[in-house]
């Protein structure tokens, strides 16, 4: 039998935990707690047990609990959690801000408990196309990312549409890219300015754009948009000798590369459809290889094993509570920087 878990929070993502884990063998949910008891119900429907309360819930005999509440609950309940002797996985955003994750990781310390966020979406197929890409080095070395997603039908009329809940997509979809890009460059950040937009929802921004600056001199534009009709490609990354691109979440792409064939500039003016332009004129098709992208196939389930594994001590967590505090204290600069409208600058607090 598995490592058993209760579930707080059978909403969206808490059904979606349960589903997921009914796959794999080292964890089995048991429980359910829910605000709301209609949700408790249909947790017994479906064949859990249901705790009235908190309280009943946390006195069960289980040992890890999976956290799936609205962001501003997250740090209450982590700390109930913990204290009552349980490992969490909870939900991203991890915490509405780093004070609140270091407050949960000294408890965490404290009852010597395994304590980890949900980014699952460092097992993405795009995401692991271009990590692929970038730890083969199958595209040279990157000077320039984009990463975004952008859907048109603005931000989902429920909690994540109050500040007070932790709404707005820095925290809903940002949080994702940011800690993949963080998971991906192995370097330092030493800039970070952001604009953070409130297109529909003045209360919570439903538009961002992030530009983060590292001390390898990679630049990143992290870009999350909810009104944008015609989208620009999930990925789109420029290195020292070629591009690679990822249109859509079918990871329709490709990488163009300089290959070996001698380069030569043009004599005089050329004329194209830019006009007269040298810089902006094609490049010979005859210098450019077109490389397919890398196979990947992830499995967001492996989230959970690693987990299971990292409880019962036979492996390290993949994702750190370390690394989740760099992720909040990037976002908390990115609050400060579309707040005073200012570059922040620290390579000291970034550091990977
Ligand atoms: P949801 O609104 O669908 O579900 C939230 C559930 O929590 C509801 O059933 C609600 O009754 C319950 N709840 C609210 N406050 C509670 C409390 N104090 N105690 C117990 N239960 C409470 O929301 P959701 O979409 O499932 O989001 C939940 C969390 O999951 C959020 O942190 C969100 O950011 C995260 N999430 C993660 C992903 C991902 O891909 N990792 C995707 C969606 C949501």
């Amino acid at each position: 039998m598995g490592i058993k878990a209760a579930i707080i929070g059978f909403g969206g993502m808490g059904s979606f935990h349960a589903k997921q884990i009914k796959e794999i063998s080292s964890i089995q949910v048991v429980g359910v707690y829910d605000i709301n008891p209609e949700r408790v119900f249909m947790a017994v429907e479906k064949g859990y047990k249901g705790y009235k309360t908190l309280e009943e819930c946390l006195l069960d005999d289980i040992e890890l609990v999976i956290i799936a509440v609205p962001n501003n609950f997250h740090r209450e309940l982590a700390i109930k959690a913990l204290n009552a002797g349980k490992h969490v996985i909870c939900e991203k955003p991890v915490m509405m801000n780093s004070q609140e994750l270091e407050d949960v990781l000294e408890v965490a310390k404290l009852q010597d408990k395994v304590f980890t966020v949900h980014q699952n979406r460092r097992w993405d197929k795009d995401f692991r196309i271009v990590k692929e890409a970038f730890d083969k080095k199958l595209i040279g070395e990157p000077f320039y990312i984009e990463s975004r997603v952008q859907g048109s039908k603005g931000v989902p009329g429920d909690w994540r549409c109050v500040k007070e809940a932790g709404g707005g997509m820095l925290l809903d979809w940002g949080v994702h890219l940011l800690d993949q890009i963080l998971w991906l460059v192995d370097s330092p950040v030493t800039e970070i300015y952001a604009h953070l937009l409130s297109v529909k929802f003045k209360d919570v921004d439903d538009n961002f754009k992030v530009l983060i600056k590292f001390k390898n001199n990679l630049s990143v534009l992290i870009e999350v948009d909810t009104y944008t009709f015609i989208p620009l490609p999930r990925w789109h990354i420029s290195t020292n000798s070629g591009t690679l691109v990822i249109n859509d979440w079918e990871c329709n792409g490709k990488i163009l590369k300089a290959n070996q064939v001698e380069f030569k500039w043009e004599e005089g003016i050329v004329h194209t459809s830019a006009g007269p332009t040298k810089t902006m004129a094609p490049r010979p098709v005859e210098t450019i290889d077109e490389i397919p992208l890398p196979e990947m196939n992830p499995d967001c389930k492996d989230y959970y094993v690693n987990v299971a594994k990292a409880i019962r001590g036979d492996q390290e967590l993949i994702v750190t509570p370390n690394q989740a505090l760099r992720v909040m204290k990037i976002i908390d600069a990115i609050f400060k920087s579309a707040k005073s409208g200012e570059c922040i600058k620290g390579a000291d607090i970034y550091e990977n």
